[in-house]
Formats: structure tokens, C-alpha cells, sequence
């Protein structure tokens, strides 16, 4: 199986699916409005869990935690996840004086297997443009305003590598269950565009 190179040109199976998406819908056979749930279903709900999974195991488990910051898509496929797009994972993680954002510049590579299907505006250009030039502005514009002193770093998912973000840990949840803070990790905090509720590095 080939593996997606992000600066190769992909117009073909988009083309394809836009086809066959025409045609359901034409025969009668699929209602759009299924279809845009279908897909609201993976963007925000099932994909992001898995990843949300990862981030808890990481914070109650340091011997988890370590293995997954050396060798991200073995100790992600360890709880299950793997597949396409998830080939080739890093896993970066923000701490006291670093925040780490992920973007493609070119097209919307994205970690299927842990956080779904991209969002809209991960995969608009003046994200994957913005994200590079000013990530400061862009992160104050979806409302994480950094302490100074923090440094920003931008992850570009070129060639084949998957970054996943791993958040810091919200203060005061020592006594959570690791299911429990798994429903505390937000899809944004895993892009690194967003925060844990409660959690530092932020002035909020
Ligand atoms: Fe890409």
C-alpha cells in the first residue's frame, strides 16, 4: 500500500468520492443530511476518543507516557489504534514552557486512527497558512493566550509524519479515573490549537 505523501498532488479519490456521494444522493439512495452526521460522527465524536484514550493512559501511566514519546504509533497501537494515516505518528508534548501546534501547510494530513477526520478550518488555507507565519495570533483567536515566556513550536505534517498533542494535565484532577479525564481532552487540545479546560500555560 502506497503511503500518502502530502506534497503529492491527491485530486483523484476526492474527485471519486465527491462522484459517488453525487450519485447516492441523486438515486435516492443516501439522505445528505445523514451524511453530514455521518461525518459530524467522525469529525468531533468516534475519531477524537481514541486519541482523548491515548492522552489519559499518557497522564496516568508515565511508563505509557514515555514509550509514547519515543515511539508514538507502537504505544498507540498498543491500545488498539492503527490504521491509514497513523502509519508514521510523533507525539509532542506541551509542558511549562512549551506549546506545541500541528498544521499541514499543504493539504490536511491529519492522524486518522486517533483523532478522526479533520475539521474544516484545519484543512482552510489561512490556518495552514497563519499556523507557520503568526501562531501566536491564531492561537489567541481560538482563545489560548499564552504566559509569556512560553514557546510556541510548529509541527508541519510533511512527508508521512502524524503529530499528536499531548496536553498538560488539568491541576486538581489527581482523583479522576483514567476514563474520566479521557472526557476531559478536547479535539483541539490535540491539535494543539485549544487547552484542557483548567489547565495551565494559559492565562485563562
Ligand atoms: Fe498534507
Amino acid at each position: 500500500m502506497s503511503k500518502h505523501q502530502h506534497n503529492a498532488p491527491l485530486p483523484d479519490p476526492v474527485l471519486r468520492v465527491k462522484a459517488l456521494e453525487s450519485l447516492l444522493i441523486e438515486k435516492g439512495l443516501v439522505d445528505p443530511a445523514a451524511l453530514d452526521l455521518l461525518i459530524d460522527t467522525y469529525e468531533n465524536q468516534v475519531g477524537p476518543r481514541n486519541g482523548a484514550r491515548v492522552v489519559a493512559r499518557a497522564w496516568t501511566d508515565p511508563s505509557y507516557r514515555s514509550r509514547l514519546l519515543r515511539d508514538a504509533t507502537a504505544a498507540i497501537a498498543e491500545m488498539g489504534f492503527e490504521g491509514r494515516q497513523g502509519e508514521d505518528m510523533v507525539v509532542v508534548e506541551n509542558t511549562e514552557r512549551v506549546h506545541n501546534l500541528v498544521v499541514c501547510t499543504l493539504c490536511s494530513c491529519y492522524p486518522w486512527p486517533v483523532l478522526g477526520l479533520p475539521p474544516v478550518w484545519y484543512k482552510a488555507a489561512p490556518y495552514r497558512a497563519r499556523a507557520v507565519r503568526e501562531p501566536r495570533k491564531v492561537l489567541a483567536e481560538f482563545g489560548v493566550d499564552l504566559v509569556d515566556g512560553v514557546e510556541v513550536r510548529v509541527w508541519d505534517s510533511t512527508a508521512e509524519l502524524r503529530y499528536l498533542v499531548l496536553p498538560r494535565r488539568p491541576d486538581g484532577t489527581e482523583r479522576l479515573s483514567e476514563q474520566e479525564l479521557a472526557e476531559l481532552v478536547t479535539r483541539d487540545s490535540m491539535i494543539g490549537a485549544g487547552v484542557v479546560p483548567g489547565s495551565k500555560s494559559t492565562d485563562t
